[in-house]
C-alpha cells in the first residue's frame, strides 16, 4: 500500500472493545490524523496466560461487534495472530504510522508486553501514547498513608472514595478517515468458537458479547436490580446482579461509564430511586475489581503463588476424582452441584455460589486453591486475571485480605439460606426438579420414599455425598492445624 497523507495513527484495542468512553480511539479521532485499528491475538509472547475456552467464545463475539461498530465509523478493524511486538511493528511498518495509541493494561504480564512494544516503537522514533481507560484508578497511583500499596480493602474503598471523583465518560467519535488495503485474517480462522462439539449453546442463549449488549445489560440492571441490590445481591435464584462482569472484563464498558451511570441514580425520581445502600454496595463491587488489580499490579504471581507464604506448606490432597466430581458437579451437594453446571451451562456463576463451590472444593476435597482457579479460568466468559486468582485466594485464606480459612461454608445451609425455595438447584438440576424445598439441599437425608416420589434414586439418577461435611470440616480444621504450627 501507498503510505496516506498524514502519517496515519495507530489504535492498539486490546482488553477495551468498545467504541465509547474509549480515550485511545478519541484521541486518534482528535489527531486530524488517518486512523488504523489493530486487534492482536497474542499467544505467543513470553508470559502471557492464553484465554480459557470460555473467553475465547466470547472474544469472538466481541470482536465481531467491535469490528461493526468500527465499520459504521469508516474504519476496517485489522485483525492479526502473533506476538504483540512483531505485529504492532509490522502494522506500523506497513502504514507508516506515526503515533500508536492504546488503553493501558494493569497485569503485569500485559503490561510487560506492552513496555516491550513501545521500547521497539521507540527504537523507530515512533510515538506511544497511553491512557487510564481500564480502571478507575492506576495501581501504581494508590498508596495508603504510609506510602505502601494496600492489602486490605477496606482502606483501599476508603482511599477510592476520598479520591475526586472519577472523569466523565467520554463520547464515542463520529466518522473517522480510514486506511484501506491491509491485510486481516478471518476471525474463523482463530478458531476462537467450538465446533464439534458445540458446548457455547447455553451461552448464547443467556449473552450478547459487544458494546451494545454491555449496554443493555446496564440499562436493565440500573431499571431492575439496582434497586434492592444490597439485600438481594447474595440470592442465585434471583436476577439481582448486573451480569456486567464478562461486559467489563473485555472492556466492552468501561468502569468509568458504570460507576457515573450507578452514582446518578442516585438523582432518579422518588419512588424509582434505588436506595443509597443499593448503590453503595453496588459501587463497593465495582471497587473490589480495582482492588484485585491493585493486588495483582503488586503481586505478580497471584495465580500461581498463595499471597500468605505459611501456605506453601499447606497439606493439599491429590484427588483427581475429587476434582473432576466438583467440575463436573457431582458433589451430591446441590448448592455446589447447581454452580458447578451453571458454569458449565451458561459460562458463568453467581458470586455467592463461587463462593461456595471454591470453599467446597478447598476446604472440603482439600484441593489446592488452583486447580479451582485454572478450572475456572477455562469456563468462565469472564475469567478475569486479577478477580479470579485474588477471589480464589480470598476464599482459600491464603489471600491478602482474605476470609480465615477456619470459616467453612456448610453447603446445606448455605443452600437453604440463599436459594430458600431451591429454584435454583431445581433450575440447574433437572433430576431434583420434584424435591421438596425442605429436602432440596439434602435430599441425602430424604426418606426413600419421598425420594422415589420425587424420581430420584441416590447414586444413580444423582450422586451421594462426595464427603460428609461434619468429618470434611475436622479434616480442614486438622490440616489446617499444620500450618498454624509453621507459624
Ligand atoms: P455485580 O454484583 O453486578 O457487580 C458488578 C461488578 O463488580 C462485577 O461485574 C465485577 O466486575 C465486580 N465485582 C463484583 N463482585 C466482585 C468481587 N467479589 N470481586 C471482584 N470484583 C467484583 N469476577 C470476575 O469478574 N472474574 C472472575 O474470574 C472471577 N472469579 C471469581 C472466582 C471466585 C472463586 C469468586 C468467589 C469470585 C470471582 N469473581 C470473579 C467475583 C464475582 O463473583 C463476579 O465478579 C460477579 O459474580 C460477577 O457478577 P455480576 O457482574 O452480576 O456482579
Amino acid at each position: 500500500m501507498t503510505a496516506p497523507s498524514p502519517a496515519p495513527i495507530l489504535v492498539w484495542f486490546r482488553d477495551d472493545l468498545r467504541v465509547s468512553d474509549h480515550p485511545a480511539l478519541a484521541a486518534a479521532a482528535t489527531s486530524g490524523r488517518p486512523v488504523v485499528v489493530l486487534y492482536v491475538l497474542d499467544d505467543d509472547s513470553p508470559g502471557l496466560r492464553p484465554l480459557g475456552a470460555a473467553s475465547r467464545w466470547w472474544l469472538a463475539g466481541s470482536l465481531r461487534a467491535l469490528a461493526a461498530a468500527l465499520a459504521e465509523r469508516g474504519v476496517d478493524l485489522v485483525r492479526r495472530r502473533g506476538p504483540a511486538v512483531r505485529v504492532v511493528e509490522a502494522v506500523v511498518a506497513e502504514t507508516g504510522a506515526a503515533e500508536v495509541v492504546w488503553n493501558r493494561r494493569h497485569d503485569p504480564a500485559t503490561d510487560a508486553v506492552d513496555r516491550a512494544v513501545a521500547a521497539a516503537l521507540a527504537r523507530r522514533g515512533v510515538g506511544v501514547r497511553s491512557f487510564l481507560a481500564s480502571l478507575l484508578v492506576d495501581p501504581a497511583e494508590a498508596r495508603t498513608k504510609g506510602g505502601t500499596p494496600f492489602s486490605v480493602f477496606t482502606p483501599f474503598l476508603r482511599h477510592l472514595l476520598a479520591r475526586p471523583a472519577p472523569r466523565a465518560p467520554l463520547p464515542a467519535p463520529g466518522p473517522l478517515r480510514g486506511v484501506g488495503g491491509l491485510a486481516s485474517e478471518p476471525l474463523e480462522s482463530w478458531g476462537l468458537e467450538p465446533k464439534a462439539p458445540d458446548w457455547a449453546a447455553g451461552f448464547r442463549a443467556l449473552w450478547t458479547p459487544g458494546e451494545a449488549g454491555a449496554q443493555a445489560r446496564l440499562a436493565a440492571f440500573l431499571d431492575n436490580g439496582l434497586a434492592g441490590y444490597a439485600t438481594l445481591r447474595d440470592r442465585p435464584d434471583r436476577p439481582a446482579t448486573s451480569r456486567l462482569s464478562p461486559h467489563l472484563r473485555f472492556g466492552e464498558i468501561s468502569p468509568f461509564q458504570v460507576w457515573a451511570a450507578a452514582s446518578l441514580a442516585r438523582e432518579a425520581p422518588r419512588g424509582a430511586r434505588p436506595s443509597g445502600a443499593d448503590i453503595d454496595k453496588f459501587l463497593a463491587e465495582v471497587a473490589w475489581r480495582e482492588f484485585s488489580y491493585h493486588l495483582l499490579a503488586h503481586h505478580p504471581e497471584l495465580a500461581t503463588r498463595s499471597f500468605q507464604p505459611r501456605f506453601d506448606a499447606f497439606p493439599w490432597r491429590d484427588d483427581p476424582a475429587g476434582l473432576r466430581a466438583w467440575q463436573r458437579g457431582e458433589t451430591g451437594y446441590p448448592i455446589v452441584d447447581a454452580g458447578m453446571r451453571e458454569l458449565w451451562r451458561t459460562g458463568w456463576m453467581h458470586n455467592r455460589v463461587r463462593m461456595v463451590v471454591a470453599s467446597f472444593l478447598v476446604k472440603h476435597l482439600l484441593i489446592d486453591w488452583r486447580e479451582g482457579e485454572r478450572w475456572f479460568w477455562d469456563t468462565l466468559v469472564d475469567a478475569d486475571p486479577a478477580n479470579n486468582p485474588a477471589s480464589w485466594q480470598w476464599v482459600a485464606g491464603s489471600g491478602a485480605d482474605a476470609a480465615p480459612y477456619f470459616r467453612i461454608f456448610n453447603p446445606v445451609l448455605q443452600g437453604e439460606k440463599f436459594d430458600p425455595d431451591g429454584a435454583y438447584v431445581k433450575e440447574n438440576i433437572p433430576a431434583l426438579a420434584d424435591v421438596p424445598a425442605s429436602l432440596i439441599h439434602k435430599p441425602f437425608t430424604a426418606p426413600p420414599l419421598l425420594l422415589r416420589q420425587a424420581g430420584v434414586t441416590l447414586g444413580e439418577t444423582y450422586p451421594h455425598p462426595l464427603v460428609d461435611h461434619a468429618k470434611a470440616r475436622a479434616r480442614a480444621l486438622d490440616a489446617l492445624a499444620t500450618i498454624k504450627a509453621t507459624e
